[in-house]
């Protein structure tokens, strides 16, 4: 079995469904090694194991909200299409969602996986409590207000035990409307950051570096009655008056409506409709979350070597995201930038990732744990002010180590 990129084999040994709690408790209690299979969305060996791969999607189905403490109880293996149309049902919205509906709850919250807005955190950072089997095979719940390893919990990539139902803070649904300038280049980015990634409630830069071509500004406004007049020229570009897709050639029709109509959050904020995928899986992506304070400075380097990325990536995008307190999240402690790569695959391509991981690693940047990354171990460690106290977590919830594998032992050594 592949992952969805197909860039890598799994080497499990066995892969099993898992139907009750009950069942899922035992089969982890005899494990020697195991790890969930989610979507298989990440594009390093992070769901990998030699041992007992499992999937918990037929675990539950069922969502229960709580509205007075504005809280929903949502099944981990749950994907986020499936959760963000129920709870819109009844009212409802999350705050933020990722580019795309297919990925699970769990799988996205443990990787820190996030999406845009200066004043929007990582989706983790809507978690508010975890249900999950423990090593032992025993229930384990742990929630923000009552525990300070909490934020160690959240974005944990799987290696503290299997989440088995998360509670998500939720908010009243709103309504967006999308538009998108074209013709903008990188230059005009670079020296009007704030006025444009603070400009809208989500804002993504789509390029491809190229030295001379240009980009397009993906905005997504509250709906509400702040709503700017937006002028048809702004920096060196346009409003465009056809949908777009990020990547101009592509055919936009998986793309959610833009043009400024209006629409619930979920059929917006994704760049792609809940029900398409996005490609076909012949891509492979990296990401750095990088200290926003020396954003001029990434760009200009990355800008350097602009035609070389050119050849190598399908799509490039820029993203901002607020600073929270998780452990081990892109965005712990400070105001992020995400700079994201979506390579087409060569044989190639991991050499040219050092080049980009020595530019985004600077100010201790931060891979995304779902994608590529040529990160060493040493760095890695001292990106992360709370790396010491996750490697506490993992001997005190995992002391027999069944939820490691060969990435978990690739960049946790002391424990
Ligand atoms: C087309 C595409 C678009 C993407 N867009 C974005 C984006 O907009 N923003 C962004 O930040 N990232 C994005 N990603 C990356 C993606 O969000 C992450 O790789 C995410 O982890 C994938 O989720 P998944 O459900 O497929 O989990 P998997 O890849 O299957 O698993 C991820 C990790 O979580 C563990 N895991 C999963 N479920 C559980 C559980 N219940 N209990 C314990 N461990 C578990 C797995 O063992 C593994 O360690 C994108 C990826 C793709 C392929």
């Amino acid at each position: 079995m592949k992952n969805w990129a197909g860039n890598l084999t799994f080497s499990a040994k066995e892969c099993i469904e898992i139907d009750s709690t009950s069942e899922l408790q035992s089969i982890v209690s005899k494990a020697s090694g195991i790890k969930v299979l989610a979507t298989g969305h990440s594009f390093n060996d992070i769901a990998d194991t030699a041992q007992t791969q499992i999937s918990i999607k037929n675990l539950s189905n069922e969502i229960e909200i709580d509205a007075t403490n504005k809280v929903a109880l949502v099944p981990a293996g749950m994907q986020y299409a499936d959760v963000c149309r129920y709870i819109e049902k009844k009212g409802w919205a999350l705050f933020n969602t990722a580019s795309l509906g297919e990925i699970t709850v769990a799988g996205a919250v443990l990787t820190g996986t996030h999406g845009s807005g200066s004043g929007n955190p990582v989706l983790s950072d809507c978690v508010d409590g975890i249900e999950m089997v423990l090593a032992s095979g025993d229930l384990y719940s742990i929630a923000r207000e009552d525990s300070e390893e909490f934020p160690g919990f959240v974005v944990s990539l799987g290696a503290l035990g299997v989440f088995t139902r998360l509670r998500l803070k939720i908010v009243e649904s709103f309504s967006i409307r999308q538009f998108v300038y074209e013709n903008i280049g990188i230059q005009s980015i670079a020296e009007n950051f704030d006025a444009v990634f603070d400009k809208a409630y989500s804002v993504s830069y789509f390029s491809n570096w190229k030295k001379n071509t240009t980009g397009q500004i993906w905005m997504k406004f509250l709906d509400d009655n702040n709503l700017p007049q937006l002028p048809t020229v702004w920096l060196d570009g346009n409003i465009a008056n056809a949908k777009q897709h990020p990547v101009k050639v592509n055919d936009p029709s998986p793309c959610t409506d833009q043009m400024g109509t209006s629409g619930k959050w979920l059929y917006r904020l994704p760049h792609f409709k809940l029900d398409s995928s996005p490609a076909s899986g012949d891509e492979v992506q990296t990401e750095y979350l990088v200290d926003r304070s020396h954003v001029s400075e990434y760009i200009a380097e990355l800008s350097n070597i602009g035609d070389e990325i050119a050849d190598r990536v399908y799509a490039t995008e820029i993203r901002t995201i607020q600073s929270d307190d998780l452990w081990l999240s892109g965005a712990y402690g400070r105001q992020t930038v995400g700079f994201h790569f979506t390579w087409k695959k060569s044989e190639s391509l991991a050499n040219f990732l050092a080049k980009i991981e020595e530019i985004l690693g600077k100010h201790a940047g931060r891979p995304h744990w779902g994608k590529l990354l040529s990160t060493s171990q040493e760095e890695l460690a001292g990106r992360y002010p709370k790396y010491s106290s996750f490697e506490e977590l993992l001997k005190k919830y995992d002391p027999s180590k069944k939820f490691r594998n060969s990435f978990i032992n690739r960049y946790f050594i002391n424990y």
